[in-house]
């Protein structure tokens, strides 16, 4: 039974562009030039030992953007020493809170002055429409650095408790871990780096960050940021190259404290068995099969758009897209007609267009799984209502349709695997608990969403959801304050808001006897 009416939803528009309310950002510059990338170590830019360099390409254009150095296991390990000696030498850890603080301030300053170079980075490197970077990555990133900073300053202090024993007192300290590596995923490149970097550094870590290789160029430009603000020598270091080889000699190295990881769940558990040795501290960011439930009683176009956005926002190549959309049946031929609408009217294109809703796949691999993934749907019992086609613009581009699957089940191959992409299959339900059922059963937990007008059912329903985030009418939404992570398979720790810190810091107790 229904007791209360959850947000007058009544007055939203149904249009394309509602649910992310963004106009083309008033800048859309030109694509540039990007100078090559090296590495950064112990506060100085160099090559690779090797001298070898990896080239990343745009997959708009599908021509070579840049090289950046491609580093080597002794350069991995440069870094590593470098962190280090910066930890238990320098004065990052040792620093009033306040001060670190201040140099944090400086480099969500810095990154905001500098978003036009972040945002064209992006749209380049991973098809990021510039519009949706500057309105909504970018100041989450600064953001994230004020943030933090504020909680370096209010968090990190210790306390000082009484004993049963009279001349006994203890004391607390909340320390920095030590060394952190920080590995990230080619979707997101900037806010997964800057989730990791913000709360390593204002808790008085020194860093090795690690990008992943197709998508490095946003790190680039941040941790330039990290220099022109002040951060010491060695505090922050920035290794691109292969997982594979400089990825293991970050996991196994004794002299690295945690690893902050956010990437596939395979590669993810391969970290935990390798990390084991040292008894690494790690958080693990990992994938994702998100349900979006819409019920009945829901405002019908507000959950189209939510589905829709959910779904095909960065072109579906995000950790919480709402990859299984489940619906109740008697709403659910009018859903499937109303998204179909929508995918076939999508702007595809130019990242750097203003237009554009829907940019490239960011690679070639990851366009060729999706379409694998696609063919499957088409083999399957579902049926395609929209997409499941390919695009050019201007005759080049990694573009994939959006692409609906109608009449899907949970148990097809397009239903339990992360696709990582514009694909959607649509699922019947029939009450809410065939609806929890069918949310709950797969191997991931890190988002949903539940499209409902009745309050009641929204936090009903919200409370048996096994998943980190739960979105009530509404989807894509981040803050900085807020915690995000996985329940399952989608991994441990949370990155962002104030427990975030949790996994960055160490308590220390210190007795003393006042006699
Ligand atoms: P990935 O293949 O797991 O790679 C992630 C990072 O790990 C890259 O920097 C990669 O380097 C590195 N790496 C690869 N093998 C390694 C090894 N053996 N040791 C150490 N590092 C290694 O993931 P991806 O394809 O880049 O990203 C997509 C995945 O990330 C999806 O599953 C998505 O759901 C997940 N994701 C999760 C979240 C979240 O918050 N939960 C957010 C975004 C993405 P190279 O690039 O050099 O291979």
């Amino acid at each position: 039974m229904a007791i209360a009416v959850l947000n007058d939803q009544s007055e939203k528009p149904n249009n394309l562009t509602d649910f992310h309310g963004k106009e083309p950002h008033p800048s859309m510059p030109a694509r540039k030039d990007i100078a090559n990338g090296q590495l950064l170590i112990g506060g100085r830019w160099r090559a690779s030992s090797s001298g070898e360099t990896m080239t990343t390409t745009d997959p708009t254009t599908e021509a070579a953007i840049t090289t950046v150095a491609k580093a080597t296991p002794e350069d991995a390990q440069a870094a590593i020493d470098s962190a280090y000696d910066a930890f238990e030498e320098g004065p990052w850890g040792k620093m009033h809170h306040e001060e670190r603080a201040k140099i944090l301030f400086r480099m969500a300053d810095l990154m905001d002055e500098r978003a036009d170079d972040f945002a064209i980075r992006e749209a380049m490197d991973m098809g990021m429409p510039y519009t949706d970077f500057r309105t909504i990555i970018m100041p989450h990133c600064s953001g994230l650095f004020r943030f933090f900073a504020g909680q370096a300053m209010s968090a990190m202090n210790g306390t000082y408790r009484t004993s049963y024993e009279h001349d006994i007192r203890i004391l607390t300290r909340r320390e920095p871990l030590g060394v952190v590596a920080a590995i990230t995923p080619w979707n997101f490149p900037l806010a997964l780096a800057c989730s990791k970097i913000a709360p390593g550094l204002a808790a008085g870590n020194c860093m090795v960050h690690k990008p992943a290789s197709d998508t490095p160029l946003t790190a680039l430009a941040l941790a330039q940021v990290a220099l022109d603000a002040g951060v010491p020598e060695g505090v922050h270091n920035l290794i691109t190259g292969p997982g594979g080889s400089i990825g293991d000699v970050l996991v196994k190295s004794p002299k690295v404290d945690k690893i902050a990881f956010t990437g596939s769940t395979s590669v993810g558990e391969n970290l935990i068995r390798n990390g084991a040795e040292t008894v690494k501290h790690m958080t693990m960011e990992l994938g994702g099969k998100s349900p979006n439930i819409i019920f009945a009683d829901a405002h019908i176009d507000a959950a189209v758009q939510a589905a829709f956005w959910g779904i095909f926002w960065n072109k579906g190549e995000v950790c919480v897209a709402g990859s299984r959309l489940l619906v109740e049946e008697s709403i659910y031929d009018e859903i499937v007609e109303k998204l179909t609408i929508m995918a076939k009217a999508a702007i595809l294109g130019d990242p750097l267009d203003g237009k554009t809703q829907i940019g490239p796949i960011a690679t070639k691999p990851e366009y060729d799984k999706i379409l694998t993934y696609i063919e499957s749907g088409k083999q399957s019992a579902a049926r395609l209502t929209a997409g499941g086609s390919t695009r050019k613009i201007n005759g080049k581009g990694l573009f994939i349709e959006p692409t609906l699957f109608a009449d899907a089940t949970n148990d097809l191959k397009i239903s339990r695997e992360e696709i990582f992409g514009p694909v959607l299959p649509i699922i019947r339900f029939k009450d809410e608990a065939d609806a929890i059922r069918i949310a709950n059963d797969t191997t991931y937990g890190l988002a949903s969403g539940i499209q409902t007008s009745n309050l009641g059912r929204a936090l009903r329903v919200a409370d048996k959801i096994r998943a980190g985030t739960v979105w009530l009418n509404t989807w894509h939404k981040y803050h900085p304050n807020a915690p995000f992570g996985g329940y399952k398979m989608s991994g441990y720790g949370r990155e962002q808001g104030t427990e975030a810190l949790e996994n960055y810091t160490q308590y220390k107790t210190i007795w003393a006897n006042i006699a």
